[in-house]
C-alpha cells in the first residue's frame, strides 16, 4: 500500500525533528495534502495508525489538512481552482498551465514534548 510508505516517512521525518529539539514524544502532526498529490486521505489515516505503533509518534495525533489545487494562467496572469489535471483553462482554453499548489504532501508542523 502506497500511503503505508507515505505514513512512514511522516513518522520518519516527525520523528528526527523531535530527536533533533530533544524531545521525547510527537504529541501532534499536522500533514498538509494536496487534492492533486495522488494521497487518498482516508488509506492515509489508516496507515497512520499502523505506522506511529512502537515510535515516539504513537500517542500523537495527527491532522490532515488539504490543500486545493491551484494553477497560473500567464495569459491573464490570474490563478484559477483546478479540479482535476484534464481540466483547461478557464480562461484561455489551454491545457496544462503551471500548477502552484495541489500537488504537494508535507509534514506542516509538529507539537512533541
Ligand atoms: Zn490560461
Amino acid at each position: 500500500m502506497h500511503e503505508l510508505s507515505i505514513a512512514m516517512s511522516i513518522v520518519e521525518i516527525a520523528t528526527d525533528h523531535a530527536l533533533k529539539d530533544g524531545a521525547e514524544i510527537v504529541t501532534e502532526i499536522e500533514i498538509e495534502v494536496g487534492d492533486l498529490s495522488g494521497v487518498e486521505t482516508e488509506a492515509l489515516d489508516f496507515a497512520m495508525e499502523a505506522a506511529i505503533k512502537d515510535t515516539i509518534c504513537r500517542h500523537a495525533k495527527w491532522n490532515i489538512v488539504h490543500i486545493g489545487a491551484k494553477a497560473f494562467c500567464p495569459e491573464k496572469k490570474k490563478e484559477y481552482d483546478v479540479s482535476d489535471l484534464y481540466s483547461s483553462c478557464p480562461f484561455c482554453g489551454e491545457y496544462g498551465h503551471e500548477l502552484k499548489q495541489g500537488k504537494e504532501m508535507r509534514v506542516k508542523s509538529l507539537i512533541v514534548e
